[in-house]
């Protein structure tokens, strides 16, 4: 159901307006997770006015340690529908448990899958049947084939509103968190009519590259990106390392504007 020969046109999803695939650049931006509810509001503002259509944050966070900042829950949910509304944005937040598919909907316009749990296919399968989109991000060392299939357990359960997203996968580089798979954006392209975007937040771990993966992800063909963005990334409670300043992704959304134009 996914793959290009099924299905020769490219998907463009249209939520609320907002339109996802064939082509145009569409930015989700935001925190890393949702820390209260000033910092969002004034992300939302900022990312907005650069450009953003998307507000990211996440509310449940999958951590490595489980005696870390896990996550504002519901509260969480609640200071991102607002924010987002208040600006005029659409919300995408991660679902982590098939449990809390209900909660998440209440509030969110598209459900994240994260990396770890692209193969929780009791997940995929639920989501199958819910009508909102969906991103799946690629696993950290998940195949490109993976991936598909992974999208092929949603389309098959009748969800067909599905964006994959690069965001990296391991390697033996230690330099940078993760290695941006470019290749991965126009290989999936060809191989699925799905819509693909990049996320050089997580996929490098690093806030200089940020800029530079940005405009590679475009120019190699990405539908869309995802950027942290944090008023102070010294103090986030998740993932400063690679978030960038409101006045830096200013300049990034200025800068691809001009390789929107050039390709
Ligand atoms: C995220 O986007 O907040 C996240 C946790 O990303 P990933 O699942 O790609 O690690
Ligand atoms: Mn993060």
């Amino acid at each position: 159901l996914v793959s290009s020969d099924f299905k020769k046109t490219e998907t463009v999803i249209d939520i609320k307006g907002v339109k996802i695939g064939g082509g145009n650049v569409v930015v989700m931006a935001g925190p890393c997770s949702v820390e209260n509810r000033e910092m969002l509001m004034y992300l939302a503002e900022r990312t907005r006015k650069a450009g953003a259509k998307i507000l990211r944050g996440g509310a449940f966070k999958p951590r490595t340690s489980p005696y870390v900042f896990q996550g504002l829950g519901e509260e969480g949910l609640k200071y991102l529908r607002e924010a987002a509304d208040a600006n005029g944005m659409l919300v995408i937040t991660e679902l982590m448990d098939p449990r809390d598919m209900d909660l998440i909907c209440e509030y969110t316009d598209i459900i994240q899958i994260g990396a770890r749990n692209m193969q929780n296919f009791r997940l995929l399968k639920d989501l199958g049947t819910v009508r909102k989109p969906v991103m799946l991000k690629r696993g950290l060392s998940a195949t490109m084939k993976e991936l598909l299939m992974a999208a092929e357990y949603v389309a098959a359960g009748g969800n067909d509103e599905i964006i994959l997203c690069e965001r990296g996968i391991r390697t033996f580089e230690t330099e940078t968190r993760n290695t941006l798979d470019l290749s991965a954006i126009p290989v999936l392209k060809s191989m699925s009519h799905l819509p693909v975007v990049a996320d050089p937040s997580h996929g490098t771990g690093r806030r200089d590259c940020i800029l530079p993966m940005s405009q590679a992800a475009v120019a190699a063909g990405a539908d869309g990106l995802m950027v942290e963005v944090h008023n102070c990334p010294e103090e986030a409670f998740s993932d400063g390392d690679q978030s960038i300043l409101p006045d830096d992704f200013d300049v990034l959304m200025k800068r691809l504007n001009i390789i929107a134009e050039t390709i």
